[in-house]
């Protein structure tokens, strides 16, 4: 199985390259992201938990998104692996991924780190925030705590993958073939 953690902060482009690794590899996309907003749109119990913090641009509890991952672990039982997207995005839900991912006799291949700078991640979200509808992309505080919550609480995540030798960065500036280009090299040589 290949399964792939694209990692980066916010605006570091994970959703577009997620999208042309799942065409070219057949892997299913787990964005918790989505899969979050997806619920706020259903107007379920979980959607309703996350709103607000989504809103403001922190991060929902681990325990809410980790129910999300193993339910969407257990459905694709099949696949022939997984993009992870936005997960894990703390030190506790790296540590849960690999304990799921273990009961499935399987294990993360890679972690790839899309490198972007603050300023440019700025820019790249304000301008998504004219035509995303994203409240957490439309003001330019929210996209700072975004970036912050991310310096805190989701850096250390690299360490983690690092210590097992799967951490692989990526210079996420430049053209979206050439960086994807670069992931595949990654993927290619595992
Ligand atoms: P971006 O990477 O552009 O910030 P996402 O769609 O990945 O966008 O995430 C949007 C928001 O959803 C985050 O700011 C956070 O509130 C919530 N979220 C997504 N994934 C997680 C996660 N793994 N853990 C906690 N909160 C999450």
């Amino acid at each position: 199985m290949l399964n792939i953690v694209l990692f980066g902060p916010p605006g570091a482009g994970k959703g577009t390259q997620s999208q042309k690794l799942i065409d070219k590899y057949n892997l299913v996309h787990l964005s918790t992201g989505d899969i979050l907003r997806s619920e706020i749109a259903s107007g379920t119990k979980l959607g309703m938990q996350a709103k607000e913090l989504m809103d403001n641009g922190l991060l929902v509890p681990d325990d809410l998104v980790i129910g999300m991952i193993r339910n969407k672990l257990e459905a694709h039982a099949s696949a022939s692996g997984f993009i992870f997207d936005g997960f894990p995005r703390t030190v506790a839900q790296a540590e849960a991924l690999d304990q799921l991912l273990f009961t499935q006799k399987t294990q993360i291949s890679a972690m790839v780190a899309l490198e972007v700078d603050d300023k440019e991640l700025e820019n790249r979200l304000l301008l998504r925030g004219q035509t995303s509808g994203r409240v957490d992309d439309a003001n330019t505080e929210i996209i700072r705590k975004r970036i912050e919550e991310y310096n805190t609480k989701t850096a250390p995540v690299a360490s983690f993958y690092q210590a097992q030798g799967k951490f692989k960065k990526i210079n996420g500036i430049g053209s979206i073939d050439g960086i994807f280009s670069c992931i595949c090299d990654v993927a290619d040589n595992i």
